[in-house]
């Protein structure tokens, strides 16, 4: 049997192609943040993860041009043995710092933080237990593990309480969360958690991905609770707030220095390069110096669900700037964005299996840097196409 016989017969994407409502891998002519550019048309960012705007920022993009001028382009090599600079350990200060842990380690994306750390710490006798809605990141973390995967209803205490309950009491336990919830915008039930995690001998891990800059006054979900200290784990990545691509782990020394001899997405991949680190040093510095970017964003995530809301829109438990406007099928979910999409709005369509069947959404999140003219832009047009659709 030809092993490609499969990819022949996928005809899944193709047939959303024909029908010209193809939404993904779209190439963008320009990104200035809030707007973008498509086949000569500028069109609102509405589906980024671009939270404080800072892709943009000139001290953001100056750091990276100075570092490029500095070190060249590429570390050429693994942390493990040529590629670890200086900044990088700057770097690690730094976030380790931010979020109030021992020490950090990067990595060279979010999904290369999951995946070594959850499959590092996770050995044979140990159990990982993971919300049904964690990033997928997290799933091929535990996935690559050698251990035990339980999965609880998302947010669902009492269902943890017994998925714990029945791990035989010799089992190292796991249990790792998003901290706001990359769908549908609503946090992880921290408050609820960790006592229980107490109560069981498990331990915590917060992916913050989505909440870093912009939940907790923007050092994250877990400060947002005030529990940094009963999180054991917190990762995030560069990609979002931080305006960079690559990721980091924080936790106590002991774990760290552990995950960074043993995680191998870290230690047989290339380090960020130093452009990378440089502007995630620089976002930082502008996180802290400039707060009224994450009350912007977050008063600008009320303002769109307070008025999704109000015209019908179902909107789920968001209560964050991650908005998801929930449709519930596959092809109206497609022809309501490309609507959106015709009309200058630019949203991500979510379906199965991103999300459950039923719950196909259209993924909307929002950036500081949106102007009021724009969001007033946006919510228009969102009404029109809603009642042309016959959604609200
Ligand atoms: N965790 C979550 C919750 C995410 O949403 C993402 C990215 N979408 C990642 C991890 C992976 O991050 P990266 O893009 O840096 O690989």
């Amino acid at each position: 049997m030809d092993i490609f016989k499969k990819c022949t017969e996928y005809t899944d994407a193709k047939a959303v192609i024909e029908k010209g409502i193809y939404p993904y891998f779209l190439p963008l002519a320009e990104n200035e943040g809030t707007e973008v550019v498509y086949e000569g048309r500028h069109i609102i960012m509405c589906g980024s993860n671009n939270y404080l705007g800072l892709t943009t920022h000139p001290k953001v993009k100056e750091a990276g041009i100075k570092a490029i001028e500095r070190f060249g382009t590429s570390c050429t090599g693994s942390r493990f043995l040529n590629g670890t600079l200086e900044l990088h350990e700057q770097l690690e200060k730094e976030l380790a710092d931010f979020v109030g842990k021992e020490e950090a380690l990067i990595f060279s994306t979010g999904m290369q933080t999951n995946l070594g750390t959850i499959s590092s710490l996770v050995g044979r006798d140990d159990v990982v237990i993971l919300d049904k809605e964690d990033h997928a990141s997290i799933v091929d973390g535990a996935r690559l593990g050698y251990g035990k995967i339980e999965r609880f209803r998302h947010n669902d205490i009492e269902h943890l309480e017994r998925v714990l309950q029945s791990i035989p009491e010799d089992r190292g336990r796991l249990i790792v969360v998003d901290g706001v919830f990359s769908m549908g915008g609503d946090l992880a039930d921290l408050p609820n958690l960790i006592p229980l995690a107490k109560k069981y001998g498990a331990r915590v891990m917060v992916d913050d991905a989505h909440g870093m800059g912009v939940t907790g006054g923007g050092r994250g979900t877990a400060h947002g609770f005030g529990m940094d200290n009963e999180v054991d784990l917190i990762m995030s990545t560069f990609s979002k707030s931080f305006a960079s691509l690559g990721g980091f782990i924080a936790g106590d020394s002991n774990v760290i220095h552990f995950v960074k001899h043993t995680a191998r997405s870290l230690i047989f991949s290339a380090s960020i390069p130093a452009s990378n680190a440089a502007s995630v040093l620089a976002a930082i510095e502008v996180i802290k110096a400039e707060p009224e970017r994450v009350e912007r964003v977050n008063a600008i995530g009320e303002t769109i669900r307070t008025e999704l809301s109000k015209m019908g829109f179902n909107i789920g438990n968001s209560v964050t700037p991650i908005v998801p406007v929930i449709i519930g099928e596959d092809d109206l979910t497609f022809r309501s964005w490309k609507a959106l999409f015709d009309n200058g709005v630019f949203v991500n369509p979510v379906v199965s299996p991103a999300v459950a069947p039923g719950q196909q959404l259209l993924r909307t999140s929002y950036m500081a840097t949106h102007t009021d003219e724009q969001i007033e832009k946006v919510l228009q047009i969102f009404e029109q196409v809603g009642k042309d659709l016959a959604i609200i």
